[in-house]
């Protein structure tokens, strides 16, 4: 079929476009754990997609709620308009959400949804007269999407160079990967707390406390190397932020809906923040579709501000709650609330953690760490030429393993879909343990951390 098809015209993201084009990989169906290629090959999908395919591809009751509302009603305008699945995809999503985060604004991706996040928390404090509070603070390593707001708190470098300045006063603490003290960690680290503390100096001898919105945070960084909070450190980041009155945000565009073992890594890790940015695997990834979970003060701040003013919050999108990514949330979340999903993960984890960590001692491996349904792998890197050996990894288990797995620099991110199995578990590692036992020279091949 690809010798066929005009590759000419799709400009394709994050991928090295040449490259790609000169042995295209081609995904055309896919089911439950499964892809399968142009070439009629089956691929056990290691990754769930890109994080969000947590219920397996193409579930039937998420298919057919599509179909049936595709067929129903369309779009509906989001100007001074409603329309009842926006509604009940908003209280399906307070349904598993951790208490007092129970009012939703939707958008259309993470990248939206961290934007909108930002902008809620820059609002709100003016409505309520504290328009000082104009700073964010993300983190080193942190990837919150590829808005102007998103690549200014997030902490890639890379993905903000071509684009001149971007947001004014973003701050960033040092993220928490410490292979040093912490290599092959199971679960959380036991060592970097106290890294937390750092927000405390930044606001005493940088910032004027009172100039500071909002921190934000994903509660495991996945896009750049699965790094997991060492024990103690996100309560930390919660007292600092109840003491000089910042909001704490948790983007957990990945860590939502299961992949922990609960329904969001705020429940797993026993921390709510004031505010949840969540998207994948909202509608299992089938219509794309993002959201903030807001606490309800917030909301309620908007509501008493400004009774004169029939717009509360100058954002949104002509997209917003759109019918077809709600129905397919209402349609997700019932998967995985009534097949239970979130307490397989929490079951499958021990497995998962005792597999990932039997690839240790193998050629390259250099640190494991894993918690829920995820882990990252991080290889030794092939001097000057930062990511090759994982990328070569990858090629390879795409073409002679038929798994996918993902990569990001030198280290390679494991997520499948909650519904794997432990034999599709052996599948995937012994894949990955074949390859690298196989490993002798790195071909040039293109890497791309995306
Ligand atoms: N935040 C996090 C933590 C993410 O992992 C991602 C995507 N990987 C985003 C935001 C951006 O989401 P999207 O690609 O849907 O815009």
């Amino acid at each position: 079929m690809t010798n066929t098809l005009n590759t000419e015209h799709f400009w394709m993201p994050f991928t090295a476009n040449r490259q790609f084009k000169s042995r295209p990989r081609m995904l055309v169906s896919a089911s439950g754990m499964h892809y399968t290629t142009d070439d009629g090959r089956r691929i056990l999908d290691g990754t769930a997609g890109l994080w969000c395919v947590n219920a397996g591809h193409c579930h039937p009751k998420i298919t057919e709620a599509i179909r049936r509302q595709a067929a129903e009603l369309d779009y509906a305008p989001t100007f001074q308009m409603g329309h009842p699945k926006a509604f009940e995809a908003a209280s399906a999503l307070v349904s598993i959400a951790p208490e007092g985060l129970d009012r939703v604004f939707f958008c259309n991706d993470g990248s939206e949804a961290v934007d909108s996040a930002l902008k809620i928390a820059l609002a709100y404090h003016q409505v309520r007269g504290n328009g000082s509070r104009t700073r964010l603070i993300g983190r080193e390593r942190a990837y919150h999407g590829v808005g102007f707001g998103g690549i200014a708190v997030g902490g890639m470098a890379g993905n903000r160079k071509h684009f001149g300045p971007t947001l004014a006063g973003a701050d960033h603490l040092r993220h928490t990967l410490d292979i040093a003290r912490n290599a092959f960690s199971r679960g959380q680290p036991e060592h970097g707390a106290e890294i937390a503390d750092e927000l405390e100096q930044r606001l005493l001898a940088l910032h004027d406390p009172s100039t500071v919105a909002a921190v934000i945070v994903e509660p495991i960084q996945g896009s750049t190397g699965v790094i997991i909070p060492p024990k103690g450190y996100l309560q930390r980041l919660r007292t600092l932020c109840d003491q000089y009155s910042i909001l704490l945000i948790f983007d957990e565009v990945i860590t939502g809906f299961g992949r922990l073992g609960a329904p969001f890594g705020s429940q797993y890790f026993g921390i709510t923040p004031d505010m949840i940015i969540c998207a994948k695997g909202l509608t299992n990834a089938a219509v794309p579709m993002g959201a903030v979970l807001v606490r309800r003060e917030i909301h309620d701040a908007f509501m008493s501000a400004a009774p004169e003013n029939s717009i509360e919050f100058y954002h949104g999108y002509t997209y917003s709650g759109h019918p077809l990514a709600a129905a397919a949330a209402i349609a997700a979340i019932d998967v995985y609330k009534s097949k239970g999903m979130f307490e397989r993960a929490a079951s499958m984890a021990p497995y998962w953690e005792e597999a990932v960590h039997n690839l240790r001692g193998l050629p390259y491996v250099k640190d494991i760490r894993n918690l829920g349904m995820v882990c990252g792998i991080e290889l030794d890197p092939v001097p000057g030429k930062p990511g090759a050996r994982a990328f070569d990894v990858f090629l390879r288990c795409f073409w002679e393993k038929n798994v996918l797995i993902r990569t990001t620099g030198d280290i390679i991110a494991l997520s499948p879909p909650l519904i794997i199995e432990r034999t599709q578990i052996d599948q995937l590692l012994e894949a990955i343990a074949d390859v690298l036992k196989s490993q002798k020279s790195v071909p040039d091949t293109h890497s791309m951390a995306a």
